[in-house]
């Protein structure tokens, strides 16, 4: 049998984000799953605050496909923090920026976890506590987060 390689707990599962209210099981919660592309369109619009129009061109899509998925988008964000829902986000191949690397200083091994799980206790491969956190809460360093999702029929189904 070959010899497992480094144990990567994140390394298994997709990228993906999620975000709970707090000291709710997540049993007992309903989930909203935004998609990336939605996530893309809020950040466009809502965060770097531009116009439909040059977000639907960042994004390769009809100003009125853009309109849909944003609105879509918020609708999710808003019944999550009015109903306090669950929201994972997920889809599409991209690089999930929510995350928090670690590398441990004993063993070498790096790791990333989600944002809001707490500091991690030890190392999980050695189980050592001494790492540190290496990503510098910075962007612009590793791979730039893609807009892969790029909805099929473009410039389909405008209204008005
Ligand atoms: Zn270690």
């Amino acid at each position: 049998m070959p010899r497992p390689l480094c144990p990567r707990r994140v390394g298994a599962s997709p990228p993906s984000t999620y975000f709970k209210p707090r000291g709710v099981p997540v049993s007992k919660l309903e989930e909203v799953v935004l998609s990336v592309d939605e996530l893309e369109a809020l950040r466009l619009a809502d965060l770097e605050g531009l116009y439909h129009e040059d977000s639907a061109a960042r994004m390769n899509v009809s100003r009125a496909t853009f309109g849909r998925i944003v609105e879509a988008a918020r609708r999710k964000v808003a019944q999550v923090l009015v109903r306090g829902r669950a929201l994972k986000i997920e889809g599409g191949a991209v690089e999930v920026p929510a995350l928090r690397r670690f590398a441990c200083a004993a063993c070498g091994h790096g790791w990333s976890e989600p944002f809001g799980t707490g500091r991690p206790g030890v190392c999980p491969a050695c189980r050592g506590d001494d790492f540190q956190r290496v990503d510098g809460g910075g962007r612009g360093s590793g791979p730039h987060r893609r807009a892969a999702a790029r909805r099929g029929g473009r410039g389909r189904g405008r209204r008005g």
